[in-house]
């Protein structure tokens, strides 16, 4: 898959292309990424990306020909990609977003600067605009990477185990089960018990548990957007029992 990035700051990319996983899938040709300074697209000796704002204000906003030039090309060579605006008004990025656009064939990233980018380029030339938080960022840059890194994990064979990917928090509407490597004792917690035992049954009968337990107390609002399957279901019964059971108890006292 093909990511191109579109920046005033091409250099904020270099340390992000080389290291981990994002590195050795450009080694292994899984991913192709480049950074393109919109700035070769701007006319003139001082090659101007930015301008004041029609109406008054403060700040600058990006011009719109070196932009639209620098899509264009970009779109041109990579036929099919898609391009994608990052800005803290667009959709908010999560993983069935990052999975949807891990299908296509490549991505072109523009990031904004300033008060962001003229409108008029969202008109023909964005086919998503995308935030990745209700805040607001200096540039897109960090937005892009962020949205690079989710998108090529989920590529296949990005990562190194068969299935890492699929097992991820969001992949099945749950956060991940908790995961605990050596020492078998740090600080006097203790790893539970089940997973030393070599039981795989036991075992991902715990890390479904651990899965459905840790959504409701961490995220209870994805619990409500997904339709649970009867293990998971039986897990919440059991702990709305046991719930119940200590109420009763104190229910007596009053
Ligand atoms: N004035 C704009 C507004 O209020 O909507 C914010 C502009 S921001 C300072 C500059 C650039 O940072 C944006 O054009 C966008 O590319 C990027 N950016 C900032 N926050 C972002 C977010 N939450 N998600 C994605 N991109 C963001």
């Amino acid at each position: 898959m093909y990511f191109t990035v579109l920046t005033i700051f091409p250099e904020m990319f270099d340390p992000f292309w080389n290291y981990g996983i994002i590195r050795r899938a450009i080694d292994q040709q899984k991913i192709i990424t480049s950074a393109v300074n919109i700035r070769d697209y701007a006319g003139g000796r001082h090659q101007v990306t930015d301008d004041r704002p029609y109406g008054g204000g403060s700040g600058m906003v990006m011009k719109p020909e070196p932009l639209a030039a620098a899509i264009r090309d970009a779109t041109g060579q990579q036929t099919g990609a898609k391009t994608v605006l990052l800005t803290p008004q667009g959709r908010m990025f999560n993983q069935a977003m990052a999975r949807e656009l891990a299908s296509l064939g490549g991505l072109i990233l523009v990031c904004g600067r300033y008060e962001g980018v003229d409108e008029r380029i969202c008109h023909d030339l964005i086919d998503y605009e995308i935030s990745i938080g209700d805040f607001v960022l200096t540039g897109g840059e960090l937005a892009a990477m962020v949205v690079i890194d989710a998108v090529a994990r989920q590529i296949p064979d990005v990562l190194g185990g068969e299935d890492a990917a699929e097992k991820d928090s969001f992949s099945d509407g749950l956060l991940e089960h908790a995961h605990y490597t050596r020492p078998e004792n740090f600080e006097g917690h203790k790893v539970p018990r089940v997973l030393l035992s070599g039981h795989h049954r036991e075992i991902e009968k715990w890390r479904m548990e651990s899965s459905v337990m840790r959504t409701l107390l961490k995220r209870p609002d994805l619990l409500q957007n997904i339709e649970l399957n009867t293990e998971q279901r039986e897990i919440l019964a059991k702990w709305r029992r046991a719930i119940e059971n200590i109420l009763d108890s104190q229910v007596s006292e009053i």
